[in-house]
């Protein structure tokens, strides 16, 4: 019975460790070949047992967001894939570990809702079917995000984007007590 349940239980993990059809391979020296091999496995690679629980977990859920890629990348879904890959890049959660202590580094209630449903890859907020925008009938019906990508909020948003980037740069490397200009004119490149 225990044999059976150890022998099932490895099925499941390589199974769980499979992408596209292939299997990627579980770090060798985490799990046994078979049930038959659990004890001298373990006896030459002691040094993971302390460890095997979180790290079979851990391979498992990197494998499950590698293969939930692939799926939106063939599926044609580019944003969800677009956005799995943006929410999972170096430094992507920093804003959410950013101490509230200026201004500049402080989000209001209804900004830190909306980027956390964009994360999430929820409709950000409740919008009327038509867009005010482009005047485009059921656009966000249709599309929640579809502000995100109106070409009538475009030229507006892409300037307000970067002038609150640079504005906040600017006060940042001042509060660290360095010295700058805001987009100098004589610069050339
Ligand atoms: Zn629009």
């Amino acid at each position: 019975m225990l044999y059976q349940h150890l022998e099932q239980c490895i099925i499941t993990i390589k199974q769980n460790l499979i992408v596209n059809g292939n299997q990627t391979g579980i770090r060798s020296d985490l799990l046994p070949s078979s049930v038959s091999q659990i004890i001298s496995h373990y006896q030459q690679h002691h040094t993971v047992i302390p460890i095997l629980h979180s790290e079979v977990t851990s391979q498992i859920y990197k494998q499950r967001f590698k293969n939930n890629v692939t799926n939106a990348q063939q599926n044609g879904d580019s944003r969800e894939a677009a956005r799995m890959l943006a929410v999972s890049a170096y430094g992507a959660s920093v804003w959410k570990t950013t101490t509230p202590s200026t201004v500049q580094s402080t989000l209001s209630d209804t900004h830190y809702q909306i980027a956390a449903k964009l994360a999430l890859g929820v409709p950000p907020v409740s919008l009327p079917s038509d867009c005010r925008s482009c005047h485009k009938a059921d656009a966000c019906e249709t599309d929640p995000f579809h502000p995100l990508s109106c070409n009538s909020q475009k030229g507006r948003e892409i300037t307000l984007r970067h002038d609150s980037v640079v504005n906040d740069l600017h006060h940042g490397i001042k509060a660290a007590g360095g010295v700058c200009i805001k987009e100098p004119s004589r610069l050339r490149f």
